[in-house]
């Protein structure tokens, strides 16, 4: 993927932040007014609203559909932002391309289909409407690599992403996890790719707007893709979630950006002594993969299995524990001593099988 240009809304400021603010679905022509009014008078200059609401389970409210197009039409026409709307099929993407409707996006669930993103780009080619792609609701980075590809090939230049969390079991604390970890790498493969954050799928929440917010912003995204009901407890989906503009105005008002890039000499000096620390771990771990072989050549020439289950278990236990003793996660300690262990089976294995 070469040379994407990153999306870029003409009004909005400079300054991080950009936000994309509006309720989860246009519920009715005066909420969606209504909501996109208060939002302009914040300051927002693109408005988002679901006209079709892909559902988990059926008896949910479905959206408006494309009765709801002429609405998000008058909010362009009456408050001057840009409008942007949800497409899950090629007939959502055929129903707004002939309308005034500015941006699309791509939700978790229908990245997470090749054969959806596929018919939608193929609807989409040939015309230039910016496109943000959300991650697929599994962690899962080259499916969300791959949904953006396939806008790129059908010659769709403005695009971006956005990340709003992976589904997990475990719900109770985000609605959706996270795991910063991905889009972080998806930045790094495609740094042109503007990165939004969507707070609001992340934490199934609205007191975890605020945090995750700063989080992102912490952690350097471009934008903020956040919903937002002019009567958040009145909402027909999402409710917990959504806050009103006026909420969201304190939010990114509080906001602190650090954009300053350059080092000064202190930040240097601790640089450089991370290196050192890093260079002597490196080199620790490759005398203990030394050592790991060693004893790889001695369970082969004595006939003893690779893995001995009770070993393992027995330093996992006391590593972790003096982990926390020394101050750090034991959960940390566990993923990295997982990692370690594994890679050392693995040689062991290359081992053993050697005539
Ligand atoms: C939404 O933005 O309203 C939505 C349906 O999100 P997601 O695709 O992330 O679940
Ligand atoms: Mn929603």
């Amino acid at each position: 993927m070469t040379d994407t240009e990153p999306i870029r809304f003409a009004e909005t400021a400079a300054r991080r932040p950009l936000v994309v603010a509006g309720p989860c679905s246009a519920e009715t022509e005066e909420q969606t007014l209504a909501t996109a009014r208060q939002l302009a008078a914040e300051g927002v200059r693109v408005f988002r609203a679901g006209l079709w609401k892909p559902r988990t389970k059926p008896g949910g409210f479905e959206g408006v559909g494309s009765a709801g197009i002429a609405w998000l039409e008058r909010v362009k026409r009456e408050t001057g932002m840009q409008v942007a709307t949800e497409v899950a099929t090629p007939h959502h993407a055929e129903a707004v391309l002939g309308s005034g409707i500015d941006l699309l996006w791509i939700g978790a669930r229908t990245t997470a289909n090749p054969f959806a993103v596929q018919e939608i780009a193929d609807v989409l080619q040939g015309h230039d409407i910016p496109v943000l792609v959300k991650n697929p609701v599994s962690p899962d980075l080259e499916l969300w690599i791959g949904a953006v590809e396939r806008l790129r090939n059908a010659g769709i230049r403005r695009l971006g992403v956005i990340h709003r969390g992976f589904g997990s079991l475990d719900r109770s604390h985000y609605r959706n996890h996270p795991m910063w970890a991905i889009p972080i790498e998806l930045h790094r493969r495609f740094p042109e790719l503007q990165i939004f954050c969507d707070p609001s799928h992340i934490g199934g929440r609205r007191e975890l707007v605020g945090p995750l917010a700063q989080q992102a912003m912490d952690l350097g995204f471009d934008g903020l893709f956040v919903e937002s009901h002019c009567t958040p407890d009145e909402a027909w989906s999402d409710k917990a979630q959504q806050i009103t503009p006026h909420e969201l105005a304190l939010i990114i008002g509080r906001l602190v950006i650090r954009e300053t890039a350059t080092a000064t000499g202190s930040l240097n000096a601790l640089r450089t002594e991370i290196d050192k620390l890093d260079d002597r771990l490196l080199e620790l771990l490759a005398e203990r993969m030394r050592v790991a072989c060693e004893i790889g050549r001695y369970k082969r020439e004595h006939g003893m299995p690779v893995l001995q289950a009770r070993r393992y278990e027995e330093l996992l236990s006391r590593r972790t524990e003096q982990a926390a003793g020394l101050g750090m996660d034991p959960a940390f300690m566990h993923t990295v001593l997982q990692a370690i262990h594994e890679e050392s089976v693995r040689q062991q294995m290359q081992i053993i099988d050697e005539k």
